[in-house]
């Protein structure tokens, strides 16, 4: 028993005799006094737990010895000294923590509860968790404090690892999403009190996966680790960075909300980001896509904002990826279509909404039908016709196009062995078809079911499977071969940069994609010297070709001449329903004559917006004729004087000062106070908006920014509009009237 204690135990013995001497021992009390000591003092040896004791003073007088030895300081060290400097609180350490000082708990005489404390040895450190009651004399008198303690160090380690793993990405040591989570929250209910902004970055890497499937997963992790670096060091203590799992990171930029500061940013980490990577020896090149949203405009609440970055993420992959794009409130409307389509895409088969149209492809001399490429086609019920281009993408991301390219194929070839010609028929392959290892016999139950000769089938593939594994899809060509069909590379020259792989994939045919044909005979444009190389290579390659998309005669008169073998496009048909060829076929009729215009318009693609135009008070609808940094033209007011302020609205809390400068009755040219900058989607957009805190101010809830946020603002603005000051015309209806 330590001495301390045998001590108190001694002392107790004594009054107790004393008290028996004036009357009759109680033997029970005695017993359980012994036993409870006896207890005690097991527990502490065991170091379930421990005990101290101050003097009035403050000084420990009492620890358990267990608790000495395990600090391994001499006990003359730990005794006498003041119980403040022994046991340190996370308050005593400066940390910052609501805690106070145990110096104050204990010159307060505060009974003390579950007080983490550290205590030093001066080799290690160990955390205990201590308790203590102040004591008193029967005078009232402060004696000290008894109390007990028990080490924490491991639990709370323990406690401090999980934390670091709850919190921040293990591979990257990047902030995880939850943390991000959090910290955007934290932020944005902060900044909105104090009317901040707060940029969100979301960042996918493109191509990702690939590196993950060729190189290995280590070499994947690699990239992620070398990516996380690279944007640590752009964003340096500007932003936290977070890793939200896979290949997406996320970045908050406090404070931010200036768009062409953000554009800039952004091109510079996907530049960044896009630099090349040595793995382990190989070097591998990733491409990034990055959409942006700014609270308080886009988003409010976290959830808001995150989803806002979301669909600008989304909206950049979908233009074609390397790019940033920022949010605006039209991306919510084409993300809700393509949940609609997505979800009554599940139907489409079921229903049979879905047809096979064909379209022919024609002898570029005799101008008779060799093939026809089956494209497909949705009869929406409510929606009408609605394009491939929108759904199979769409079927690709969600897994549905094995289905529905399966469909494709045995329909296909249903429909191709009626015809009564022997003609042969392409069918469309997706990449994400091709890469199923099942596709081989896909194709074969098509072929057996219709009982169509497999030389007649052709399949239409594009460069993109060649970005993954080329030893897999080595193999399934050649078990294609097996089967007899023939192979077309589709959409060359759009995709893949590298012209490596046509040394060994056994394409029949190239597909000369309608981009290079479109406008192939303007003047200054390299698409005739494009069409010639892809023709004399696929000439040296053996592989027949095909010009895609001719609509002129004088682009049927350049493909033809520039050499292609086969030509497809409007100026001989569109795909039609298997009906309308059927008919066309049982009469014989397999030369098609060109028809179309003459020759290629560059229409004007610029599209004429409805824009705002503040003047005074008043706001005027004006069409907007052209658009550029500078300046804009813009019609629909008359006689608008030059040198005359005012503000185009452009929609979405865009609002961007100028001056006339040249006016012509209804139409006028105006210049910009500020440059308007890249949307990051070919498009412009102005530095700053109309900011929620503004249309808050004037009495409006606080909201993110709607098409009409200007309108808003104007109404509860209760200013009464002023007499208009210009007359406001209908172009359209003038159009409409003079045609
Ligand atoms: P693609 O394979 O390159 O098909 C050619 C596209 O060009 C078709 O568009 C066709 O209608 C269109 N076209 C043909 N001639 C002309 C022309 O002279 N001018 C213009 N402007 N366009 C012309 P469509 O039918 O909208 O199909 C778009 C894409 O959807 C196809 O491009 C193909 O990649 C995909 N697709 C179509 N059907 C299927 C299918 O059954 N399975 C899969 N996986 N993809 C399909
Ligand atoms: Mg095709
Ligand atoms: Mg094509």
């Amino acid at each position: 028993m330590p001495k301390r204690m045998t001590g108190i135990l001694e002392e107790r013995r004594r009054k107790k005799a004393q008290k028996s001497a004036d009357g009759p021992l109680n033997p029970i009390a005695e017993t359980d006094f012994v036993r409870r000591v006896e207890l005690l003092d097991s527990f502490e040896r065991a170091g379930l737990g421990w005990f101290w004791a101050s003097d009035a003073l403050g000084r420990l007088i009492y620890l358990s010895e267990t608790a000495i030895a395990r600090l391994g300081i001499e006990r003359d060290k730990v005794l006498g000294k003041p119980v403040g400097d022994l046991f340190r609180t996370r308050a005593d350490e400066g940390t910052g923590e609501p805690e106070r000082p145990l110096r104050f708990l204990l010159g307060a005489r505060n009974s003390i509860s579950q007080l983490c404390v550290k205590v030093s040895s001066g080799k290690s450190e160990y955390w205990w968790e201590i308790a203590g009651k102040p004591q008193f004399d029967k005078f009232g008198v402060f004696t000290g404090y008894r109390g007990s303690a028990k080490d924490v160090t491991a639990t709370l380690e323990d406690q401090r690892d999980a934390e670091r793993l709850s919190q921040f990405d293990a591979l990257t040591g990047l902030a995880n999403r939850h943390r991000m989570a959090r910290t955007l929250t934290k932020t944005l209910t902060h900044y909105r009190n104090s009317k901040r902004s707060c940029a969100l970055l979301m960042l996918d890497l493109d191509r990702f996966k690939q590196v993950n499937d060729t190189l290995g997963h280590p070499a994947g992790d690699d990239l992620l680790k070398q990516v996380a670096a690279r944007l640590q060091r752009i964003i340096g203590d500007q932003g936290e960075i977070a890793r939200l799992g896979g290949d997406e990171f996320q970045i908050m930029l406090p404070d931010f909300d200036d768009r062409g500061v953000l554009g800039d940013l952004g091109q510079r980490m996907i530049q960044i980001v896009s630099q090349p990577y040595s793995l382990n020896g190989s070097r591998a090149t990733i491409g990034s896509s990055l959409g942006i949203a700014i609270a308080p405009y886009d988003g409010i609440e976290a959830e808001d904002l995150v989803n806002a970055a979301d669909l600008a993420l989304y909206a950049a992959k979908g233009s074609g990826r390397g790019k940033y794009r920022f949010f605006s409130s039209d991306l919510k409307d084409k993300s809700r279509r393509r949940a609609q389509v997505e979800s009554d895409l599940g139907d489409a088969l079921a229903n049979e909404e879905l047809e096979m149209h064909f379209q022919p492809i024609v002898d570029a001399e005799t101008h008779k039908v060799k093939c026809l490429e089956a494209l497909i086609r949705w009869r929406h019920p409510e929606k009408g016709w609605i394009p491939p281009g929108e759904f199979i993408p769409i079927a690709e991301e969600v897994g549905m196009i094995k289905k529905i390219g399966a469909w494709a194929l045995r329909k296909t070839c249903e429909d191709a062995a009626t015809w009564p010609v022997e003609l042969r028929v392409a069918v469309n392959v997706s990449a994400v078809q091709f890469e199923d290892d099942s596709f081989p016999n896909i194709v074969q139950q098509a072929i057996e079911y219709s009982g169509i000769n497999p030389a007649r089938v052709e399949l239409e593939i594009t460069e993109s499977i060649f970005v993954g594994d080329y030893g897999r899809s080595k193999a399934i060509f050649a078990r294609l071969r097996k089967l007899g069909v023939r192979l077309a590379l589709d959409d060359f020259g759009t995709g893949y940069s590298s012209l490596s792989y046509l040394r060994d994939a056994p394409f029949d045919k190239i597909k000369i994609d309608q981009s290079f044909v479109r406008g192939c005979t303007e003047p200054g444009n390299n698409n005739k010297a494009i069409i010639s190389s892809i023709v004399s290579l696929a000439g040296a390659l053996q592989m027949e070709t095909v010009a895609e998309g001719v609509e002129t005669r004088d682009e049927l008169a350049l493909v033809k001449e520039l050499g292609a073998g086969s030509l497809q496009g409007l100026i001989f048909s569109p795909a039609v329903p298997n009906d309308e060829l059927l008919e066309r076929l049982d009469a014989g009729k397999l030369v098609y004559d060109p028809s179309g215009p003459p020759r290629y318009r560059a229409e004007r693609r610029k599209e004429f917006r409805r824009v705002g135009l503040i003047h005074g008070d008043h706001r005027y609808n004006v069409t907007l004729r052209n658009l550029s940094k500078t300046g804009a033209m813009i019609e629909g007011l008359l006689n608008v004087p030059v040198g005359t302020d005012v503000v185009l609205d452009l929609g979405g809390g865009q609002l961007a000062v100028a001056a006339v400068r040249r006016s012509e009755g209804a139409s006028q040219g105006l210049r910009f106070e500020t440059r308007l900058i890249d949307d990051g989607d070919g498009g412009l957009c102005t530095r700053h908006r109309v900011s929620p805190y503004q249309i808050e101010a004037a009495g409006r809830p606080l909201t993110a920014l709607g098409e009409d946020a200007f309108a808003v603002l104007h109404a509860s603005g209760g200013a009464p509009a002023k007499a208009r000051q210009f007359i406001e015309i209908d172009m359209n209806s003038v159009q409409s009237r003079v045609a």
